[in-house]
């Protein structure tokens, strides 16, 4: 037997590693297993090039659970490791025999799948035992080796008993580190990290039922029997061919990886590239709300199959990461920053064909079936709103596609919109004036007037629309965009042919005077406005600039000259040419035109859902009296 010491230069690195080279314990599981997984595929590949004897038809790795004995087991049927071996791999702490494959057989080795390095591999398994154990045989035909090292630098080296190949990993779990020794526990980590790995993984037996047997009687049970436990699908639907996919395979692998989501995915985009990079995955667009809040089940990067992070921030474009699905990519490098990522050239290049990828597969669809996609739309637009806000590449592809809906239902891109209402809704400065509601039933009145005008109404309800409509009215010329309770309509869109007042200047000021008289502490700034006769009276409208950016500032961002918390603000228009008014000029009570004037803009109030309270009591009460 042989005894040595690991050499390293801090006495005992061990401590250290267990206590400040990982925060997650956990993923000593994934490094032992992707070992076990390079060390089989190794195998795998070099008997498939005769260099190495016919082996195991069907490798599997096993976790096994020794709960009496305070042991965890990863045994794996690959390529083993001679005493030298282990001397060479798992003494010096800084070599990587997946690199020295990797040199050897370099192309060979991107096929068979390696696994590179996470960080510290197999050390990490000294976070969670006490004691670590390795047997290994070998495809060199030689005697097995039996490792053993006890946390120090200290480590035991003798000849093994084990006659199959492969190699067994023998953790004895630290007293601090009970949990790895409980079942569900280890099924947990291995279907986190390992649920896709490209090795069949046994983790205990199961019970199957049989088919009863055709002279069975009625109530005879049927025949069990016990069963691998195979906790992984080793063949994950992203590793295959789109060609070789059906509608249904990728909805299966939906529920594959999201078992708890019962809702069916939209649809899918398949990724799948070598160059200049490589990266296969499946991004499924969900059924999304307007509810902005991070949801939980989220995009997952694996790297070879093996589970890395649902973290994607700076790998997708941060508008895709509210789609789900998977990526799988060996050229996103892990150990570092996620600022140091961004700036990475591969990831950059991997953002950008997501993004495209997506862009494509949306115009596609929006061409390939229209009527599909705009019964869709309602629940994807936040993504295609969202990413052209803050994708300049996609806000350029996604003219073709974005929707304009209408209150009435109908759908426009963006040049159907402009070639309907170019005639009827371009002002007298050649501004294309883009009418919009937010709530169809809050704003009906509104929407019903412009509609007599025949103008289009459309209907923008994301609540990011005022970020959207900005850059819009930034990036296409001569446009804007004004909610149709902004003002009133012949201001919203203003044509040559003005109307002339009614009233004479005196008259105006008498008006004004006694309308402010009235609503002194209402707050309402009021506006006379010559106007078609069959107009409202009175209209209460929200001026569009200070409401878009009131509405900016709530969902963050956009441009915010220090408005701190803005009040709503609210105009009184005034149709000087309506009879009523006319009326209330020429009343001559003070009671009575007061009552006039209350009743009035409490009926605009109402209109705009702004009468509410003991004011709409007094108002219901007071209409009463008057219909008596
Ligand atoms: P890495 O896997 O990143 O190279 P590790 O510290 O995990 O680093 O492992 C070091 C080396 O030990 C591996 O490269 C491999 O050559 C060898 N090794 C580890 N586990 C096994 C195993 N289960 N079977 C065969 N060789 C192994």
């Amino acid at each position: 037997m042989a005894k040595g010491k690991i050499n390293v230069s801090v006495d005992n690195i061990f401590p250290l590693i267990k206590k400040f080279l990982y925060s997650d314990h956990e993923i000593f599981l994934r490094e032992l297993m992707s070992n076990a997984t390079d060390a089989t595929l190794k195998l795998k590949h070099l008997s498939s090039i005769g260099e190495a004897k016919a082996t195991y038809d069907n490798p599997m790795i096993e976790v096994k659970i020794d709960k009496k004995g305070k042991k965890l087991h990863v045994i794996d049927q690959g390529i083993g490791m001679t005493e030298e071996e282990v001397k060479k791999y798992i003494n010096e702490l800084a070599f990587s025999g997946a690199e020295d494959f990797l040199n050897k057989h370099e192309e060979a080795a991107k096929d068979s799948g390696i696994i590179g390095r996470f960080g510290l591999g197999f050390y990490s398994s000294f976070m969670v035992a006490d004691k670590v154990e390795i047997i290994t045989k070998s495809y060199k035909d030689e005697p097995a080796a039996h490792w053993s090292c006890d946390g120090s630098p200290n480590f035991t080296l003798k000849k093994g008993k084990k006659e199959d190949l492969g190699t067994e990993i023998i953790l004895h779990i630290a007293d601090d580190s009970k949990e790895f020794l409980e079942e569900s526990r280890i099924n947990e980590l291995l279907l986190k990290y390992n649920k896709f790995m490209p090795i069949p993984i046994k983790f205990g037996t199961k019970t199957e039922t049989l088919p009863k047997p055709k002279d069975a009687k009625e109530d005879d049970p049927a025949p069990t029997k016990e069963v691998d436990n195979i906790i992984n699908n080793p063949d994950p639907a992203w590793t295959k061919q789109p060609k070789d996919l059906k509608d249904e395979d990728y909805k299966s692998f939906y529920r594959e990886l999201y078992p708890m989501q019962f809702e069916e995915p939209l649809f899918h985009i398949h990724l799948n590239v070598d160059y200049p990079f490589n990266l296969t995955g499946i991004l499924y667009f969900p059924k999304l709300t307007n509810d902005l809040n991070v949801q939980k089940d989220r995009i997952q990067l694996y790297q070879k199959q093996v589970f890395v992070t649902d973290n994607v921030e700076g790998i997708v474009p941060e508008f895709l990461t509210m789609l789900r699905g998977v990526i799988d990519s060996p050229d996103i490098p892990l150990n570092v920053s996620r600022s140091y990522l961004q700036a990475d050239g591969a990831v950059k290049k991997i953002s950008s064909y997501i993004t495209r990828k997506v862009a494509d597969k949306l115009n596609s669809l929006f061409k390939n079936n229209r009527e599909d996609f705009e019964a869709k739309w309602n629940d994807i637009k936040i993504v295609i709103e969202y990413g052209m806000l803050s994708e300049e590449k996609f806000f350029d592809k996604a003219d073709k596609f974005a929707l304009y809906p209408t209150v009435g239902g109908k759908y426009y891109t963006f040049e159907e919109l402009q070639e309907k209402i170019k005639d009827n809704q371009t002002d007298k400065d050649d501004k294309l004036v883009l009418l919009y509601a937010s709530d169809k039933e809050a704003q009906h009145s509104y929407i019903k007037a412009a509609k007599a005008k025949g103008y289009e109404v459309l209907l923008m309800d994301s609540p990011i629309i005022g970020h959207l409509i900005q850059k819009l009215e930034t990036s296409k010329e001569n446009l804007s965009f004004a909610r149709v309770d902004a003002d009133h309509l012949d201001n919203l869109i203003k044509k040559e042919d003005a109307q002339i007042s009614k009233l004479s200047d005196e008259e105006k000021e008498k008006l004004k005077a006694n309308l402010e008289e009235v609503i002194e502490n209402k707050s309402y700034t009021v506006q006379l406005e010559a106007m078609d006769s069959n107009a409202s009276p009175f209209i209460i409208t929200e001026p569009e600039f200070m409401r878009r950016m009131k509405e900016m500032q709530q969902t963050g961002g956009g441009g915010m000259f220090g408005m701190g918390n803005m009040p709503e603000m609210y105009n009184l228009i005034v149709n000087t040419n309506h009879e009523l008014v006319g009326e209330i000029l020429s009343t001559k009570t003070t009671k009575k035109r007061e009552r006039l004037i209350n009743q009035s803009i409490d009926l605009a109030r109402l209109s705009k859902g702004l009468l509410k309270g003991e004011e709409l009591t007094e108002f219901i009460k007071r209409s009463y009296e008057m219909v008596k």
